[in-house]
């Protein structure tokens, strides 16, 4: 079974890239994202709770998130593989992740790094916003999701290397192409 993670800023096509992945592997995909808008639209308390967050353009606090992923995760076994999108976007959610791997005997297959420019970025996500209907794609917010992606998530590329396990991909060009990169590396593990 393949453990892949799928990182890069907002808006650098995690979740464009995990829909091909899913579809040409078969792998189940647990967006973090996706889960906590999921659970904002139920009207859930944990739903109350992320949306204080997102709005912000903050994130959801570590232990929180790690119970939830874990739970998320378990809910798909048995299956091919899976792509995290969203998850780890702090070192100690990474670390968590290792753990909670690690429990199950297994472990990160593969870490796959989206690289994108920021003024790229600011422009994909200010374009989404006029149809996702996302409270957090306005520019203000897109600003301060771009500042707590570079302080607090960036720094996990190298926790990544130290590892052995980063692979950089160039996120922008055609869409294919981007994902035959990403399925290079895949194919090769
Ligand atoms: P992309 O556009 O590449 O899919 P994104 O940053 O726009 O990325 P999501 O991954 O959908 O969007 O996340 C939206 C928000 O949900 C984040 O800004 C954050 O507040 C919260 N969130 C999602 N995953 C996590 C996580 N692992 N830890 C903490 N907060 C999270
Ligand atoms: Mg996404």
């Amino acid at each position: 079974m393949k453990n892949i993670v799928i990182f890069g800023a907002p808006g650098s096509g995690k979740g464009t890239q995990s829909d091909l992945l899913v579809a040409k592997y078969g792998f189940k995909h647990i967006s973090t994202g996706d889960v906590l808008r999921a659970e904002i639209k139920n009207e859930t308390e944990l739903g109350a709770t992320a949306k204080s967050f997102i709005d912000k353009g903050q994130l959801i606090p570590d232990s929180l998130m790690i119970d939830i992923l874990a739970s998320t995760y378990d809910a798909m076994l048995p299956c091919e593989g899976v792509i995290f999108d969203g998850f780890p976007r702090t070192i100690p959610q990474a670390e968590a992740l290792k753990e909670m791997l690690a429990k199950r005997n297994t472990g990160v297959t593969a870490m796959l790094e989206l690289e994108v420019e920021d003024t790229v970025l600011i422009e994909r996500l200010v374009n989404r916003g006029k149809t996702s209907g996302r409270a957090d794609d306005n520019e203000e917010t897109i600003k301060a999701r771009l500042d707590v992606y570079h302080k607090q998530t960036a720094p996990l590329a190298e926790w990544y290397e130290k590892e052995g396990l980063r692979n950089t991909v160039k996120g922008t060009g055609a869409l294919e192409e981007i994902s035959a990169a990403l399925c290079a590396v895949i194919d090769a593990k």
